[in-house]
């Protein structure tokens, strides 16, 4: 039917296996994942699992990823939204959509709900006003502190900016487990890069290593991109195969790209 199809397609195809280099905070969502494998065994000893998990860090280092792997490795529903979607000119509009996105979380669990830019709408709150802002940020404060402990939802934020968040936000019962995702280093850059080339045929020449030495700094959604842009660039010089040469345009142009955005970076 099609309510089953629209099921399906919040269910996430994402796997650990495609999270590469960040193997101690998969470690640390391990608990995570065996409490929406197995509720019954935690609800059984009176165990409260954290049911908000908050990725903080720069952009493109795989907080989204993570947060889909976790509902693979759970079979669980994915609900993906923006804080930004929840920003509306109307009072109420924002607390309604919480309220729906919540319903809709406990009808399909288990369940992550995440929410990528959760600065949006959990930024400081000004105490004496009621704007529309504050109302959904109450909301989202009222959701999570509502759910019983036999509920298989897991509330997973990301920001770049936590320090813009309201500290109601951050107490225990809420989001109480801060997780860093940091840009890559070395080695897993290398590990991100072989991700990213597993399904590309690569020219025997091509050292993966010996470009995770050449792309300090980057984050890994710019190592994916550099990967992509290589097997591009072989396309268009109408080869079968991916050339270090190729490899090296790739990196010039994200990087180039990157200092048209920002040109204090690099
Ligand atoms: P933003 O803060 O901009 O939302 P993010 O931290 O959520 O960024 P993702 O959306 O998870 O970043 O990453 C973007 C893409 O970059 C991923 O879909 C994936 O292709 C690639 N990527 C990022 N980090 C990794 C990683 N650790 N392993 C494999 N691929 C990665």
């Amino acid at each position: 039917s099609e309510k089953d199809e629209n099921k399906e397609k919040d269910k996430s195809t994402i796997s650990f296996k495609d999270v590469a280099g960040l193997e101690e905070i998969k470690e640390e969502l391990q608990e995570t994942i065996d409490f929406l494998n197995n509720p019954h065994k935690y609800i059984k000893m009176g165990a409260k699992i954290p049911k908000g998990i908050l990725f903080y860090g720069p952009p493109g280092t795989g907080k989204t990823l993570l947060a889909k792997a976790v509902a693979g490795e759970t079979n669980s529903t994915f609900l993906y939204s923006s804080g930004s979607e929840f920003v509306e000119k109307y009072v109420g509009v924002g607390a309604k959509r919480v309220r729906t996105l919540f319903e809709r979380a406990k009808k399909e669990a288990p369940s992550i709900i995440f929410i990528d830019e959760i600065d949006a709408i959990g930024a400081k709150r000004n105490l004496d006003s009621n704007n529309e802002k504050d109302q959904t940020l109450n909301q989202l404060l009222v959701e999570m502190d509502g759910f019983n402990t036999s509920e298989t939802v897991i509330i997973v934020g990301a920001t770049n900016r936590i320090d813009l968040l309201d500290e109601a936000l951050l107490r225990p019962g809420r989001f109480d487990r801060h997780i860093y995702v940091g840009n890559p280093n070395i080695n897993a850059r290398e590990k991100i890069l072989e991700v990213h080339t597993k399904n590309k045929p690569l020219d025997s020449a091509v050292n993966i290593k010996s470009i995770a030495q050449k792309t300090t700094g980057l984050s890994g959604a710019e190592l994916a991109n550099i990967a992509n842009e290589a097997a591009i660039i072989a396309v268009r010089n109408n080869k079968n195969k991916i050339f270090i040469n190729d490899f090296n345009q790739a990196i010039e142009r994200v990087v180039a790209g990157l200092e048209v955005k920002n040109p204090s970076i690099l």
